[in-house]
């Protein structure tokens, strides 16, 4: 087959059922080789940062720190560090929903493209600043992922401050869900609160299901994934979040699993996600997105793809609509090596931070499916 007659069965949507097998050269089948395609020099990359929407900030000080000449992960680290310590961001770090005890467990990974490398810290407690933690993990160990109670002690041998990560804000949320959980337990409805109420009342959605149209509160998710190029061309990023509101205590979602939450290949670009963490686990969609780039797909092209596989592969009927669309959300974050950028999301409109020449700003999300207008 030519390389325009794959191309075109690529993009027109055979991927799905694309082989991961090799070619015995080494490469998997799809993969277009880097020095097929035509990138800038060394030095005359564009330097440039994407993130979840929550991330203007972030993508800002990345930028900033990357024409400074620092490397690109130390640089995105850096940037989630402002959301991290946002007591107004209820997703990441400090001021993060706690877990079912109301306690706050924080998720985070590191990977750097040019070393190919990665760090990262699952269901940790009490450290502000996870991503640091991850990246210490990848600078000073041998492993990859350390949770817990063993990352707890190695952020503490490391030097990172113990401290309460749950606000008046955050606490008052749980106690809310809590005391509204059941009818059958010793809770008493709780007395109403604006700001507590305003928080339920934008995550509750209309769905469509079993051919009724209900009203659902839905667990906030919600997560910032950060990835940053440098002039060199190189690569990295990093995915830090307090995860699931309301979790099962020791629940370990997407973001610190490489290849899950976040994946780079320095020769063919990153992804990393926010959303339902159950169900990009289950499909490796990082991973799949960047090895759908390897297969010559636009940032665009392989997000979308990746959507609707996870489309496809949901089956349970409580994850989805009457209409057979997953009744949850996901998105992701991509960068290629020629610097194209893309947010993608199973729910839309949606946006995306963008950090480059033209400036910081926020970008639309391409998606699947186009939620009713409540449905935020
Ligand atoms: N993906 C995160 C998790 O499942 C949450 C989120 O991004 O909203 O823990």
């Amino acid at each position: 087959m030519t390389q325009f007659a794959r191309r075109s069965f690529l993009v027109g949507g055979g991927l799905a059922a694309l082989p991961l097998l090799g070619d015995g050269d080494g490469n998997l089948c799809g993969q277009e080789k880097p020095a097929a395609r035509k990138l800038p020099a060394k030095g005359h990359f564009p330097i440039k940062a994407v993130s979840s929407a929550n991330g203007m900030a972030a993508t800002a000080r990345a930028v900033e720190l990357m024409r400074r000449g620092v490397d690109p992960l130390e640089a995105v680290v850096q940037g989630v560090a402002i959301v991290e310590a946002d007591p107004n961001d209820t997703s990441v770090g400090y001021g993060g929903l706690p877990n079912e005890l109301g306690i706050v467990e924080l998720d985070a990974a590191v990977m750097h493209g040019p070393r190919h490398r990665a760090g990262a810290v699952g269901a940790l407690r009490g450290i502000r600043h996870p991503a640091q933690v991850a990246l210490k993990v990848l600078e000073t160990t041998d492993h990859v992922l350390l949770v817990g109670e063993g990352a707890r002690q190695f952020a503490r041998v490391h030097g990172f401050r113990e401290e309460n990560l749950l606000t008046d804000k955050a606490r008052k949320i749980w106690l809310h869900w809590k005391q509204n959980l059941s009818d059958q337990d010793d809770w008493l409805a709780p007395a109403d609160d604006p700001e507590v109420s305003a928080f339920f009342h934008e995550h509750t959605r209309t769905l469509q299901l079993a051919g009724k149209t209900v009203r659902r509160f839905v667990r906030p998710t919600g997560t910032i994934h950060c990835a940053g190029m440098n002039a060199q061309g190189d690569i990295c990023c990093t995915t830090t979040t307090s995860g699931l509101a309301f979790k099962i205590p020791g629940r370990v979602g997407d973001s610190p699993i490489i290849g899950a939450g976040l994946y780079v290949d320095n020769e063919v670009g990153s992804c990393g996600s926010t959303g339902r963490g159950e169900a990009n686990l289950q499909n490796l969609a990082s991973f799949l997105a960047v090895e759908l780039m390897r297969g010559g797909m636009s940032p665009k092209e392989a997000g979308m793809a990746t959507c609707r596989r996870i489309a496809e592969h949901t089956k349970r009927r409580d994850l989805l609509d009457d209409e057979g669309r997953p009744i949850f959300d996901l998105k992701f974050y991509l960068l290629d090596k020629r610097g194209r950028h893309a947010g993608v999301s199973l729910w839309g409109p949606a946006k995306f931070a963008v950090t480059d020449e033209q400036g910081t700003r926020l970008e639309d999300c391409a998606f699947l499916y186009k939620r009713p207008a409540d449905h935020s």
